[in-house]
């Protein structure tokens, strides 16, 4: 069964362009200590299964454009890929925020899937320093490359807190991305309130993207803390 820590019945910002409602799935195998949603990463945290998703989505059907699956980390469950071929079956569109750190579920899930956020945390080589977890970087990457080879749409996001990342890190990032060919690229300023509380509380401004960033991509966007 899927375990699901809650569901927020209308969005319009977590799918961008989209009417979309978010169920937030309980569990996350990774210790980022920017994280916002600390509270999800226990697989305890859940409070419904997909019955009650599925009740939902039957009185929303029309209503919504799609669904998206948050977290934690979504695809920490092994039925999700099952469940969001069901969601698919009932005409919602199928939305993914992931880490990466599943990859070869993510293969498995792809075939339902629309639009994928995905987050880079780090040059390849660096994850653990966000992570926490030993070869975070290297599952990431072929999650990022499953994504593309498939020809999803695509979001990648990376949060900047200043004693994580430098500037020339931010700079790999970019670069490594643009080469892969991926077009839409967002650095999410840190934001303090809501995480564990264990970074000082800095954060970084637009004019620290080093200035040749944004025209590597299609779309390029600095969200404020
Ligand atoms: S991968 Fe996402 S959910 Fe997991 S700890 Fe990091 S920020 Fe939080």
């Amino acid at each position: 069964m899927l375990r699901i820590a809650g569901i927020e019945p209308f969005s319009t910002v977590d799918w961008p362009g989209k009417l979309a409602c978010v169920a937030f799935l309980a569990g996350c195998p990774w210790a980022c200590p920017y994280c916002q949603n600390y509270i999800l990463r226990s697989i305890d945290s859940a409070t419904v299964n997909e019955d009650h998703l599925f009740e939902f989505l039957r009185k929303r059907q029309g209503l919504l454009d799609g669904v998206v699956f948050s977290g934690g980390e979504p695809l920490v469950q092994q039925a999700l890929p099952e469940v969001a071929r069901c969601v698919r079956q009932m005409g919602f569109a199928v939305g993914l925020h992931t880490c990466g750190a599943y990859p070869e579920r993510l293969r498995q899930m792809l075939p339902y899937v629309d639009w994928v956020g995905l987050d880079v945390k780090a040059p390849w080589d660096a994850y653990e320093r966000v992570t926490g977890a030993y070869g975070s970087g290297e599952r990431a990457r072929e999650s990022l490359d499953a994504v593309l080879a498939a020809g999803k749409e695509l979001e990648t996001r990376t949060t900047w807190h200043p004693s994580l990342l430098s500037q020339a890190d931010i700079s790999t990032i970019a670069h490594d991305l643009a080469a892969r060919g991926v077009r839409t690229w967002a650095v999410q300023a840190y934001r303090h309130v809501g995480t564990a509380g264990t970074l000082p509380n800095e954060t970084v401004y637009p004019s620290d993207v080093p200035s040749d960033l944004p025209d590597l991509f299609e779309h390029y966007e600095f969200r404020r803390a």
